[in-house]
């Protein structure tokens, strides 16, 4: 597990859109508690961490800030983390989301997502006099540093991860004539190289820990002299994320995953969930439960994607509660404490924004 330090402020807005920790009646229970002999009562078993990670909760302020300091419209590209509900209460504050930037007028402001962009979006940004505000994860763009290295020292850059996602597609224009992307073992296998002595690999930062580790190793027997990153792509998010839901799966007999069906860390946990023998399913939020799911379920586990807010987490207890699960554990298997800093040109907006209003008389 990782947990790496970076200062920065949180804004209130932000932990209202976040909607914080549950805040309901929880027993922290240690993750090798001994098994009571006793029948197991009926109970909500929530994995901690879970929920909004740090480049999440740094995108969502910077949009409210650049709402506070600019103004409506803030025009973002793509979705700013993919979550519907985020989306749709940003949009209600008055940012417009848009897929490119030829819909964003010249010289408006746009922010950039977590994912991440290639260098040809930043070029168009320039081109249409946009004023940029980067939400990219310091994270993400850890890779993308990585990619440009790696391509100037002459390599075959193999980029584990999924070849439609935002993130992938953004690290991949950083040198697209180097990189190739693959997603299994058996890509992995079938790889060509142009010098199988001079190749590196990356990966996207929401996959699973144990199928890259997987592909990995392949990528190690056929290319020795292959290089990486000193420390995992993975997020630390990521990691932790999906080594709660592995610990929560092996408690509870059904894993409920909140996030979207386009969130690669979201369906990553339903998956590691199931590779452990225990249904689970990803959902958006409490609406898509199916009563039939709980038939004969006498403890059920939740958790979410780093995108998912923890109002839709409450909801679901709540949800529970009111059908006979009226006990809630949260099993945490580790603690972050994780922040990273707003972008310098979203504090320059600001510094300059405040030394206009005291000048004015
Ligand atoms: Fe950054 Fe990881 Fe969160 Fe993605 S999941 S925004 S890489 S911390």
């Amino acid at each position: 597990m990782v947990g790496a330090r970076a200062g920065g402020p949180r804004s209130r807005a932000l932990r209202r859109a976040a909607g914080g920790s549950y805040t309901g009646p929880v027993r922290v229970t240690a993750i090798d508690r001994e098994t009571s002999p006793e029948p197991a009562p009926a109970e909500v078993v929530l994995a901690g961490p879970r929920g909004f990670c740090a480049g999440v909760e740094r995108a969502i302020e910077i949009v409210e800030r650049a709402l506070e300091v600019v103004g409506v419209p803030i025009y973002v590209r793509r979705e700013i983390v993919h979550n519907r509900h985020v989306v749709e209460a940003l949009r209600q504050k008055g940012a417009v989301f848009v897929d490119e930037l030829d819909e964003v007028p010249e010289g408006a402001t746009v922010i950039f997502s977590a994912h991440g962009v290639s260098p040809a979006v930043r070029e168009s940004a320039i081109v249409r006099r946009l004023r940029v505000i980067d939400a990219t994860c310091p994270l993400v763009t850890k890779v993308h540093t990585e990619a440009i290295r790696y391509a100037k020292e002459g390599r075959t850059i193999v980029l584990v991860g999924h070849a439609d996602h935002d993130e992938v597609i953004g690290t991949l224009g950083e040198a697209p004539e180097r990189i190739a992307v693959i997603d299994s073992v058996e890509e992995a296998e079938r790889l060509e190289v142009d010098d199988p002595t001079k190749v590196a690999y990356l990966t996207q930062t929401t996959l699973s820990v144990d199928d890259t580790r997987a592909v990995i190793d392949v990528l190690r027997r056929r290319f020795p002299q292959i290089v990486g990153p000193s420390r995992d792509d993975i997020c630390y998010a990521t990691q932790n994320r999906q080594a709660a839901v592995k610990q929560l799966a092996n408690e509870v007999e059904l894993v409920l995953v909140l996030g979207a069906a386009n969130s690669s860390n979201a369906n990553r946990l339903r998956e590691v969930a199931e590779a452990l023998g225990t249904r689970a399913h990803l959902i958006n939020d409490v609406r898509d439960i199916q009563p039939e799911w709980l038939a004969g379920v006498t403890r059920i586990g939740v958790t979410a994607g780093a995108s998912t807010p923890e109002f839709l987490v409450r909801e679901v207890v709540q949800w529970l509660e009111a059908r006979g699960m009226p006990a809630v554990r949260e099993l945490r298997v580790v603690e972050e404490d994780v922040r990273f800093g707003l972008p310098q040109e979203l504090l320059e907006i600001a510094r300059r924004q405040q030394a206009a209003s005291a000048a004015r008389p």
